[in-house]
């Protein structure tokens, strides 16, 4: 069984333990123990006390944490993995470039943490000097999803230890293994016992709402769903909790006449068949301009059929969704699509019998207010819409209260900018399918989210602004 981790210490929690599945076959690969809000409190003492030091700590030691983290998880890269495509189901090339986005998530704010600075200067009336500094918010409750099992935690552990926070964190109930995985390197790394706290469970909103009412915790940083986000923010406007918000999508994917196809093609498949659809940024609904839709369905189509699905054990491009319910979930829209008058075009075989399979698929006369085009997928199908003015497609694009990534192929760039800086959404693809990156700010517009992870911002989200307003007088 895997321990909860609480003060540097692995053991049992009072819960009992639930079990962690293979989506590829519906076995069970190991058993968690479950915490309970006796843990979630436990966990909290730790990271209080903890935070005493921890935020004296001088930023480069805490910059070399990170950093040994990064080294190890690079080192640890192949049998991480393997883990996460094990809990996941995600092929193992999808899971090796998460381990590094994730590693890099330690090396980038490794590099931050010694770059908190402040401000310093002269108020304009003159007689007193403003000084400006960032302090660590406190103990963090860091809460993440199933989709990127490491990436979402680390996207928040090392931005929060590098501001000087302890955290407690409650990783997705279907992927807890990859957290645990990565609480043992940090310990490799030498963290200090309390600094980072694990709490698994299969009730989140018990341990969560413990560390929601916990005076002792100063900030929530949640990756899901916008409908559990907004649960979240209800809870923390009780207590003006600081709170990150990283919540669904509905990304567009814009092909205008003059795109290079090849390249839009390419971008199309990380943009939505990336964990098989499973992502927050997944491409969810494809706007191709009239004049190439027939040309660029067809080569979409003839890339999707070669795609191989089937358990990353095989070394397969596709693995299956995460449970039951993602494929039911996935199955319905199809079948709305269907009924509207949407028409399958391609398609590549999926596996039968054991595990949770959806064959990846693409839809032709898709109307532009179909169920399928308003609901975030997370799933591997790739509706197509057409469109013929600009002023149309940015409309269509903008239709919804979603509104993190977008993704624009365009052979003018100037038009691609043009597009891309009328579009309501937090992160902008241009003739690129993939957006993530340590070192730019992720997040959301509307419903999609409050607040930056990555980059400088990612680091600032864990502290708190002070000044001290300083009587002076001019000699
Ligand atoms: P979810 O159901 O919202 O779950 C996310 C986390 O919240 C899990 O740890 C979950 O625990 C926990 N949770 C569930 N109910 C809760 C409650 N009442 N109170 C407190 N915590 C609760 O989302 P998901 O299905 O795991 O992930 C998919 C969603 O995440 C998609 O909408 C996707 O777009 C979004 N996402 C966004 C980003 C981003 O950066 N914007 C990145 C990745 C994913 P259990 O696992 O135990 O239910």
């Amino acid at each position: 069984m895997h321990d909860i981790f609480i003060d540097g210490a692995w053991g049992p929690g009072t819960g009992g333990e639930f079990d962690v599945t293979d989506p590829a076959t519906g076995a069970v690969i190991a058993s968690v123990s479950h915490g309970t809000p006796a843990e979630a409190t436990l966990a909290v003492d730790a990271a209080e006390r903890a935070l005493v030091e921890w935020r004296r700590v001088a930023p480069r030691e805490r910059a070399e944490l990170l950093r040994r983290t990064y080294e190890l998880m690079i080192r640890d890269r192949d049998e991480l993995a393997a883990l996460i495509a094990s809990e996941n189901g995600k092929s193992l090339s999808d899971a090796t470039g998460e381990v590094t986005y994730s590693a890099d998530f330690f090396r980038w704010f490794a590099e931050e943490a010694v770059r908190t600075g402040g401000d310093y200067g002269p108020s304009p009336a003159g007689g007193t000097r403003t000084l400006v500094t960032h302090h660590p918010v406190g103990v963090a409750a860091l809460v993440t999803p199933w989709n990127f099992p490491a990436a979402m935690a680390a996207r928040k552990i090392a931005p929060a230890l590098a501001a000087g926070c302890t955290v407690v964190l409650k990783p997705a109930s279907e992927t807890p293994l990859t957290a645990l995985a990565l609480g043992r390197l940090l310990v490799e790394a030498g963290l200090p016992a309390g600094v980072v706290n694990i709490v698994p469970s299969r009730s989140a909103s018990s341990i969560v709402g413990t560390w929601m009412t916990d005076p002792r915790v100063r900030k929530i940083s949640f990756t899901g769903s916008t409908e559990i986000g907004q649960v979240l923010l209800r809870q923390a406007a009780d207590r003006v909790l600081n709170a990150s918000m990283e919540l669904g999508g509905n990304a567009p994917f814009i092909v205008t006449e003059d795109a290079d196809l090849e390249a839009a093609v390419a971008g199309a498949m990380i943009a939505k068949f990336r964990g098989g659809g499973q992502a927050c940024t997944a491409a969810n609904r494809f706007y191709v301009h009239a004049d190439v839709a027939d040309e660029f369905t067809e080569r979409l189509g003839a890339a999707v059929e070669k795609l191989r699905v089937g358990p990353a054990t095989d070394g397969c491009d596709i693995g299956p969704l995460i449970n039951a319910r993602a494929v039911t979930d996935t199955e319905a829209l199809l079948a709305g699509a269907l009924a509207a008058g949407a028409r399958i075009t391609h398609q590549a075989p999926a596996p039968e019998g054991d595990g949770f399979w959806f064959a990846p698929t693409v839809l032709r006369d898709v109307s532009a207010d179909a169920e399928i085009v308003r609901t975030e997928i997370f799933g591997p199908v790739a509706p197509i819409v057409t469109w013929t003015t600009d002023a149309e497609v940015v409309a269509a694009a903008n239709d919804t209260e979603m509104g993190l990534a977008a993704y624009v192929y365009a052979g003018d760039l100037q038009r691609a900018l043009r597009i891309g800086e009328s579009l309501e959404a937090g992160m902008v693809g241009i003739n690129r399918g993939l957006v993530s990156d340590p070192s730019a700010p992720f997040g959301g517009m509307k419903q999609s989210g409050v607040g930056r992870e990555g980059a400088r911002i990612g680091l600032e989200e864990f502290t708190e602004t002070q000044y001290l307003s300083v009587a002076w007088a001019d000699a």
